[in-house]
């Protein structure tokens, strides 16, 4: 399995791509913007994409969906409790100012503990409530992807409709610090003093999810 990590300058997101090195296809996780140069990065590692993956419904994750799907055919997954949020008026609206066109419906309502399947690289889903209710995170051996219910050094709000503070510590707690300590931990935005972590690392020196 490949990992790639891209930077978007916008809202200093992290996009990222999970490849199948034999079967040369691959997942994008929240491609949400500058989609022209992350496709043209697909094209450089030779890859086609046929899942894209949102952590969650909020439009910083999803403004890049319409023109993503439009280029490659690819399948739009996200968490049922998220899913609602695509199709929204008030997203699409917000959508719009962030330069997205709204999104697509989802193809695939996720729920906790599905495997996503990539060629032959699989991808689990971690349901992580609390940033929002549909908030998840995505396992395979070595890696987990944190969308914005963990960053590097800090937790995602809890402020916005659906969000919950204990939620969101509950999900850290019983989702993502229990899985090994040297789990790769790949955010969703550039927040922290390195662009990732370990699970490890972040249970000794997280602020925010001391208990
Ligand atoms: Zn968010
Ligand atoms: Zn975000």
């Amino acid at each position: 399995m490949q990992i790639k990590q891209i930077r978007l300058v916008k809202m200093a997101n992290f996009c990222y791509l999970v490849g199948d090195e034999n079967s040369r296809i691959c997942a994008l996780i929240d491609p949400a913007f500058e989609t022209d140069r992350i496709l043209a990065k697909v094209d450089d590692l030779g890859y086609k994409v046929t899942h894209l993956i949102n952590t969650h419904g909020h439009s910083d994750h999803t403004a890049g969906n319409q023109a993503i799907i439009s280029a490659t055919g690819a399948k739009l997954l996200i968490h049922a409790d998220d899913a609602g949020r695509l199709g929204k008026v008030l997203h699409r609206t917000f959508s719009r100012v962030l330069g997205g066109k709204g999104s697509p419906r989802a193809d695939v309502m996720l729920q906790d503990n599905d495997i996503i399947q990539i060629g032959e690289a699989r991808l689990r889903v971690l349901h992580t409530p609390g940033h929002t209710a549909g908030g998840i995170c995505l396992y395979s051996e070595g890696h987990v992807f944190t969308g914005d219910s963990l960053f590097v050094g800090a937790v995602g709000r809890t402020d916005l409709p659906g969000g919950s503070m204990k939620h969101l510590l509950n999900s850290i707690h019983e989702k993502i610090y229990t899985l090994p300590g040297d789990t790769v931990v790949w955010p969703g935005h550039d927040y922290g003093p390195t662009p990732s972590s370990t699970v490890q690392r972040e249970k000794d020196t997280n602020p925010y999810t001391r208990r």
